[in-house]
């Protein structure tokens, strides 16, 4: 697993559960209109990070592996 990961929201696709921002407070925010962001688009690979994306019911949020652009979650096929 890289060290830096780039973490995007899908906004079209997020219903706002708000369960990522519970699970990894560090890596998401809602917005006033409940939609998700990460708190930075690059940023230091973590668990809770990859268990709030495995645990979003939409499967909104993608996370990429900087360094080798390795798709790490939803995972390749
Ligand atoms: S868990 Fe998924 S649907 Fe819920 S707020 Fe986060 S990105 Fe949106």
């Amino acid at each position: 697993m890289g060290d830096r990961w780039q973490v995007a929201v899908d906004r079209g696709v997020c219903i706002g559960s708000g369960l990522c921002a519970s699970t990894a407070p560090e890596g998401f925010r809602l917005d006033s209109a409940r939609q998700s962001h990460p708190v930075t688009d690059e940023m230091a690979a973590q668990e809770a990070v990859l268990a709030a994306a495995e645990g979003c019911p939409v499967e909104a949020i993608v996370i990429t592996e900087v360094d080798s652009g390795e798709a790490l979650f939803p995972p390749e096929e």
